[in-house]
């Protein structure tokens, strides 16, 4: 390959690719173009951006011939009969010959019946699946199935010209082959010709990465198995980097007319006990009936720099379920107070605002600050609740006295973000959730601290009640600071926990239930996962907490809790609860965040295979909040080998940060990144629970361009490829103006 020093600016771009319609393809009936749309792919860019899954090596090919019994294998044949019948059992089951040239076995399947069209005779495929005796003959029972040649492409000779066949990832509902997609591909290659490399050549030296055109050639049609690794790096490079770039551009569009107050904190006040404290932050932290962690220190000091700082502060706090987050949120909210600012939470649920508006005010009990209306008078901390249920009258006095700047804390939910609420001076707004907080949201609670073009940006801590592996958080946070709680408070005793497979199992879980009851102490039992919208929901918690109650809960004080009761009804069954006149509380999800009760010891979760890691983890941390041993019970079967995975790595381990990465490894990014990603931001070829090296190298160059060229109007061809590859919202904000 020629050097040149920029060899590929002159190629095509991204955005050129994307303007290039399928339409054009010439390989493709209009069919094929239709069914290419149906999982969209609608572009020449689209399409090179749609990657082979794995490769076969053909000269490493494994022949049926050489195979043993017992041995994994992937065999390469041509499909050349195809039976369907029902098992004595009345299962379907669809049986297939394959021979690969060089011997035949036979293939089963069971309740796919669909098989049977797909895989007709004469269809080229690969088989992975382990091969077993079965009468006499070598059986592959299931095996994972990439089709090559459908009968429908009758292509013969072209698939075995290249050694390394590339397969695409196919579903059957497209009827797109693996070799199809894979000759649209190589017309694409092609006629797209070079292509222009946003990266130079000393950049690209700098972190070894592959030149663009021959990465995107040698994913789709490598030489050698060796091309592989250097193409998908650079390619995975680009995603991240796309991110990362997409990130630091927006922290920097951020800190452009970002107006910070510079709040009267002092970061060494943090744990230098013994000295007499004056400030509110001081006495505070004095008052507390238990003295800081070590982590707890750290992060505070963390957020008081942050905030006495010249820039507003975006920083996330991550800790896992009981590490003291409140705690922290309330000591930096009265970091904003002492300077005559104010202070707002803002939850994702009502019932969480209500939670942590309790555990405020205990926090806060006796705490006193001088009354500025009064010399030498003192005043409580003034804290309110502002949510969708708040009343009338209430909320009236709550907008008056924000306004005025009388009430120096609120706990809410989104409700603060509407247009009535203003504030007198909004110092630090704290998030709760789990999460990405948009960025429209973020803009508006910015816009609440400024007010005719006075006062500041408030600083922004973002909680999340979910520890996210650090990998993914740089790219989904990758613009806030980061604040980890990796410590828990002393005094806890770890949590049992024990996936109840069987019915006898689940019985002896229900008997746990009786036995820690008998005790005094109480129990959740968390109602199975249904679909459908919150009525449904609630109604079947209706009937699940009525058959438990005669049933297996028989005899026990059972109250109720879903999302469907009235607030106060909701405040009814948790205060009896808190109180000890309930002995167990059957719940739907809504006890995910929040709830705290340290005599409840016990947490019975139904169908646990339905929730994912993060929610069973968050469920679970309901128990375990006070110093007697506490227990968990997975109930029911798992569902898929997934489940299993996800309901054994709960009973290994209760590191939320470990089973976060239990958890990206099950799911990937996609999941994690939820629906904001769409589209061309989606990590195909990267994979954060592996690519960390690739990340950090990502960040680095983000960081570095955008340092030097923060509207990036040196780097044109990089801002294009943002424009086209992020999503609307987030390509309005980087690009406005
Ligand atoms: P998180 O919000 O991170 O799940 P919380 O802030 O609710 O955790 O804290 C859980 C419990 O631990 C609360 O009852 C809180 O009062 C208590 N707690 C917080 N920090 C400490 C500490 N340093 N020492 C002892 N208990 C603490
Ligand atoms: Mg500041």
């Amino acid at each position: 390959m020629t050097q040149a020093s920029s060899p590929s600016s002159t190629g095509r771009t991204l955005a050129d690719l994307a303007a290039i319609d399928i339409d054009r393809l010439e390989k493709a009936s209009a069919k094929k173009k239709d069914a290419l749309r149906s999982i969209g792919i609608s572009s020449v860019l689209d399409l090179l951006w749609c990657y082979p899954r794995r490769y076969i090596d053909r000269t490493r090919q494994a022949d049926l011939r050489d195979l043993a019994l017992g041995d994994e294998a992937v065999v390469l044949g041509v499909v050349t009969a195809v039976s369907s019948r029902r098992t004595r059992q009345g299962k379907a089951m669809v049986e297939l010959t394959v021979n690969d040239g060089t011997g035949q076995m036979s293939v089963v399947f069971f309740n796919q019946a669909w098989r049977a069209k797909q895989l007709t005779v004469g269809t080229e495929a690969l088989f992975f699946g382990t091969l077993k005796p079965y009468r006499g003959a070598t059986q592959m029972s299931s095996p994972v199935v990439d089709v090559l040649v459908g009968m429908e492409g009758k292509i013969q000779g072209t698939q075995k010209t290249g050694r390394i066949i590339p397969v695409y990832p196919q579903s059957a509902k497209s009827g797109l082959s693996s070799f199809e997609i894979g000759t649209y591909v190589a017309e694409a290659l092609r006629r797209a010709g070079a292509l222009c490399d946003p990266l130079d050549e000393a950049m690209r030296d700098e972190f070894e990465l592959l030149e663009r055109t021959l990465a995107v050639r040698d994913i789709h049609a490598p030489e050698t198995m060796d091309d592989i690794t250097p193409a998908r790096r650079r390619l995975a490079f680009d995603e991240l980097f796309r991110l990362q770039l997409a990130v630091q551009l927006r922290r920097r569009v951020l800190e452009r007319d970002a107006v910070s107050i510079r709040h009267e904190v002092d970061p060494d006040e943090v744990g230098s006990e013994g000295s007499l404290p004056t400030s509110l932050v001081g006495r505070f932290l004095a008052g507390l009936p238990f003295p800081l962690t070590a982590a707890q220190g750290r992060v505070l000091r963390e957020i008081f720099v942050d905030m006495a700082g010249p820039l507003p502060m975006h920083r996330l706090l991550q800790g896992d379920v009981g590490s003291g987050k409140t705690v922290v949120a309330l000591t930096a909210m009265l970091g904003a107070v002492q300077g005559g600012h104010q202070g707002a939470l803002m939850a994702p649920t009502e019932v969480l605002a209500e939670q942590h508006l309790r555990s405020l005010r205990v926090l806060l009990e006796g705490l006193v600050l001088p009354d500025e209306r009064r010399l030498g008078g003192e005043r409580h901390v003034e804290i309110r609740l502002l949510t969708s249920s708040t009343s009338a009258p209430e909320r009236r006095a709550t907008l008056e006295g924000l306004a005025t700047g009388e009430i120096d804390l609120v706990v809410g939910t989104h409700a603060l973000l509407t247009d009535a609420v203003s504030f007198a001076s909004l110092g630090l707004a704290v998030v709760d959730e789990q999460h990405r907080f948009g960025v429209e949201q973020r803009a508006q609670l910015r816009a609440k601290g400024r007010r005719d073009g006075e006062g500041g940006d408030p600083d922004l801590l973002v909680m999340t009640a979910t520890p996210i592996p650090r990998s993914a958080a740089m790219v989904l946070f990758g613009d806030l600071e980061m604040s980890v709680l990796d410590e828990l408070p002393p005094g806890r005793t770890p949590i049992e926990t024990r996936w109840a497979r069987s019915e006898l199992e689940a019985l002896s879980a229900f008997a746990r239930v009786r036995e820690e009851v008998a005790a005094g102490r109480q129990a959740y039992v968390v109602c199975p996962l249904v679909e459908g919208s919150d009525r449904v929901v609630a109604s079947s918690a209706v009937e699940e907490a009525r058959r438990l109650s005669e049933e297996e809960l028989a005899g026990l004080r059972v109250g109720l809790l879903h999302g469907q009761m009235k607030a106060a009804e909701k405040d009814d069954v948790m205060t009896r609860f808190r109180a000890g006149e309930l002995d167990v509380l059957v719940a739907t999800t809504v006890i995910e965040v929040g709830v705290d009760v340290p005599n409840a010891t016990v947490m019975l979760i139904e169908d646990a295979a339905r929730f994912g890691i993060a929610q069973l983890h968050q469920l679970r941390g309901r128990v375990g909040r006070g110093s007697a041993k506490s227990f968990c019970f997975l109930l029911g079967d798992a569902t898929s080998h997934e489940a299993t995975t996800r309901l054994e790595a709960l009973e290994a381990s209760t590191d939320g940060f470990a089973l976060a990465e239990v958890d990206l490894d099950l799911r990937g990014e996609g999941t994690i990144m939820g629906s904001r990603q769409k589209g061309r931001s989606d990590l195909a070829l990267a994979k954060l629970s592996r690519d960390h090296e690739l990340l950090a190298l990502a960040r680095e160059l983000a960081l570095k361009i955008t340092d030097e060229d923060p509207d990036l109007t040196a780097h044109r061809e990089l801002a294009e490829e943002l424009r086209v590859t992020l999503d609307e919202e987030d390509a309005a904000f980087l690009f406005k103006g």
